[in-house]
């Protein structure tokens, strides 16, 4: 089952696609994973989007689709994709249903996990993270505290750009290139909207819910 979970950053489309990983045996695509995978293994494509990443422009449309093609021509991981972050704009969708259909496969459904943006704003800017330990909390919405965290507080750092205004400029971007994609699954009838305000589990069930009447 191919499934392209959607929503803007700080939705906790990561976590989501972890718990589907496991329950369901799927393959997360994440395209900053595979890029990063890319470079690690300095092929001449790898070595080709190091330079690129290091003078801090964009990788491609292009790069991007032949990273995807490398996944979906895999039989390993036939009909079993999870795509996190992609296709994030028209462009891509377009290639992806190429794709798609050139190994023979479905995109089951696209999950929309919808986020007020007061909330999104306040998980970016909150966002936490202990180097001691590697646990992540929210200032906002899950606080460090004696009981779920050892480590003295005075540990805890931000990201540098986990400020309001990149959070801002990051969601309008978002929300400028993504509507047409929503749009066009939304006409194809495969795109399920979710509330991601909840709690994670809850938020989980629905999808399970949703994934499960799609399989009977
Ligand atoms: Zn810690």
């Amino acid at each position: 089952m191919n499934i392209i979970l959607f929503g803007p950053p700080g939705a906790g489309k990561g976590t989501q696609s972890d718990n589907l990983v496991r329950d369901l045996n799927l393959y997360k695509i994440s395209t900053g994973d595979l890029l990063r995978e890319e470079v690690k293994k300095k092929s001449v494509l790898g070595v080709k989007i190091k330079s690129i990443l290091d003078q801090g422009l964009l990788v491609s449309d292009d790069i991007i689709n032949d990273l995807i093609e490398n996944i979906l021509s895999n039989k390993n991981y036939f009909n079993r994709s999870i795509f996190d972050g992609y296709p994030r704009n028209f462009n891509q969708v377009k290639h992806l249903d190429i794709l798609i259909k050139k190994y023979n496969q479905k995109i089951y459904c696209v999950l929309n996990l919808k986020v007020n943006q007061d909330v999104i704003i306040k998980r970016i800017i909150g966002r936490q993270v202990c180097p001691k330990c590697g646990l992540t909390f929210n200032e906002f919405f899950n606080p460090s505290t004696k009981e779920n965290h050892h480590c003295d507080v005075k540990f805890l750092q931000k990201r540098s750009d986990d400020n309001e205004k990149t959070a801002k400029n990051r969601l309008e971007t978002y929300t400028k290139e993504t509507l047409p994609v929503l749009d066009y699954y939304k006409n194809q009838k495969i795109l399920y909207e979710i509330d991601g305000t909840g709690h994670i589990p809850e938020i989980y069930k629905e999808i399970r819910e949703i994934i499960h009447s799609l399989e009977t």
